[in-house]
């Protein structure tokens, strides 16, 4: 098979689910759980307060910073609490709890007419995002308008990613299907923003179907170009695509900008489209629910603030999960609760059994098999990086260039050890960034005195 970058896998994996229908519109649950950090950078800080009415869509969260992303209400309603509440990312967080009135009363912004794309300015279409509280909705979370306003007239190429974030999971699959007229006029609306001369819609060869719609909704476009690549994972991250389709290498703490790609979620850019025509705001997204204990696994569409238990109940749990993931089986994160809320950046809920959580697999040491190191597709030593994680020694993590791991998973994938190599990376990563903002906070202090 012909491979556009170095190491990654391709795991043998099925989800048992079929994007044939559109994603199911799951009904608003009674409560929702609205955390205030959805997104890379600063928290938003709540807009209102407890007993206040809220409409659909309206802002109940922002912060004047400038890394940060609105929040909206995804339904109308009331104000019940302020207060922490689970998060998918595995701690806890500072959430707008609403109770839903089953209304969906709209904001007053959502009943304006609709606006022309065509006459959009490039100013006019990054304050869109800004507006909608759109963030990079793969998982990575970065406010889209920070994004493009930074990268104005640095771009020469827009890339839309349709290669799934992770194996199993089928909501940018299912976007693309049945959204794609939205998917590509959000890809020309981010163009156009940055000034870029081409769109590039990448796509795994292995969704066909989404290939063929694309296709269609770009005929006649001679600036839009919808590339088929061989499936591999983790292809879809920034600096894999951007290697595998450009040939170009992002360098080391660089963004994809550096080489004159922009790179967006396709999912996030028909949520852009939508926002620039309707004003409507990101309240709602794909999830995929997937797992062999379930007995309808399916992509649901759910209100931000939705609870997991709400998306496995609808899914036909036969028994409980011995181990839930926000996210697929490469980098979900464990969840201890069911009542974790849908985000903005969750794409998948994964439930697994005892055999598939490999609960009663055994470490051993490392035995210096090398799998890690030939399938590590940013060329990292993912087993020295465990030696010295297991030390605590962070200059070595360091100087092993951690910092570029991308959270792939594939080392831990690939190691017969079954060593938990991502958990072990991710908490250097952790320990690495406090430290250097303790050093940061030293020196300032120092500067001051
Ligand atoms: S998780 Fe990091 S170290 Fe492991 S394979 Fe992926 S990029 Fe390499
Ligand atoms: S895959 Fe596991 S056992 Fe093999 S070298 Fe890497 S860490 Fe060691």
């Amino acid at each position: 098979m012909q491979q556009l970058f170095h190491g990654g896998v391709h795991p043998e994996v099925d989800s048992l689910l079929t994007v044939e229908a559109p994603a199911f519109e799951l009904p608003a649950p009674e409560l929702l759980y609205i955390p205030l950090i959805q997104h890379k950078g600063a928290a938003a800080e709540p807009l209102v307060k407890v007993g206040d009415q809220v409409r659909l869509g309206q802002r109940i969260g922002d912060a004047e910073a400038a890394v940060t992303a609105a929040i909206h209400a995804p339904v109308s309603g009331e104000v019940r609490a302020i207060d922490a509440w689970h998060h998918p990312d595995g701690d806890t967080c500072p959430a707008i709890i609403l109770e839903n009135d089953g209304r969906d009363t709209p904001d007053e912004a959502l009943l304006a007419p609709p606006r022309d794309l065509d006459a959009l300015t490039g100013e006019e279409i990054i304050k869109a995002a800004r507006d909608a509280g759109i963030v990079g909705m793969g998982g990575a979370g970065f406010p889209l308008s920070v994004k493009l306003s930074g990268s104005v007239g640095q771009i020469e190429t827009v890339i839309l990613n349709g290669c799934e974030c992770e194996p199993m999971l089928h909501s940018d699959h299912s976007v693309m299907r049945h959204h794609a007229d939205k998917v590509v006029q959000g890809g020309l609306l981010l163009r156009r923003a940055v000034q870029a001369k081409e769109l590039i819609i990448a796509v795994e060869d292995n969704k066909p179907d989404a290939i063929a719609a694309l296709e269609q909704a770009a005929a006649g476009l001679p600036q839009v170009s919808v590339r088929a690549l061989p499936t591999r994972y983790p292809q879809g991250g920034e600096k894999i695509l951007v290697k595998a389709l450009l040939k170009r290498e992002v360098p080391m703490g660089k963004l994809p900008a550096a080489v004159g790609a922009l790179i967006c979620n396709v999912d996030s850019a028909a949520t852009l489209a939508e926002a620039c025509r309707s004003r409507r705001p990101l309240i709602s997204r794909n999830v995929t629910v997937a797992g062999s204990l379930l007995g309808k696994p399916q992509v649901l569409h759910a209100r931000i603030g939705t609870p997991f238990s709400a998306l496995i109940a609808h899914c036909e749990p036969k028994s409980p999960p011995r181990k839930l993931l926000s996210g697929g089986p490469m980098m979900g994160r464990a969840q201890y609760s069911m009542e974790v809320p849908v985000t903005k950046t969750v794409s998948g809920i994964l439930l697994m059994t005892e055999e598939e959580a490999r609960a009663v697999a055994p470490t051993t040491n490392c035995i210096r098999c090398g799998r890690c190191v030939k399938n590590c597709p940013m060329l990292l030593s993912p087993c020295y990086l465990n030696f010295y994680s297991d030390l605590g020694n962070l200059p070595e993590l360091e100087r092993l260039n951690i910092d570029n791991c991308i959270e792939c998973g594939i080392c831990t994938y690939s190691c017969p050890a079954h060593l938990p190599l991502l958990q072990k990376f991710r908490l250097g990563k952790l320990e690495l960034g406090k430290q250097r903002r303790a050093a940061k906070q030293r020196k300032e202090g120092g500067k001051q005195s």
